[in-house]
């Protein structure tokens, strides 16, 4: 399995995770103790970042792999 890291556009590192919204499987919340992804809640919010910034907690949204798929 490969762990995916997201490039921060706030500080330019590579520490982006990842943020799951909805109940947590039991898998995901492993992950989320690895701090592989972090729980976004089970309100799925409209325009709720995607994604976080372990490094300086900046969290945007990412448009690739995105729940609403445009294809
Ligand atoms: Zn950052």
């Amino acid at each position: 399995m490969r762990r995916k890291r997201f490039v921060c556009p706030e500080c330019g590192q590579k520490t982006g995770i990842p943020i799951a919204y909805g109940y947590p499987s039991r898998g995901l919340i492993k992950k989320a103790k690895r701090n592989e992804v972090l729980l976004g809640g089970c309100v799925v919010e409209i325009d709720a970042p995607n994604r976080h910034c372990q490094n300086c907690k900046h969290q945007w949204i990412d448009d690739e792999k995105s729940v609403r798929s445009t294809s």
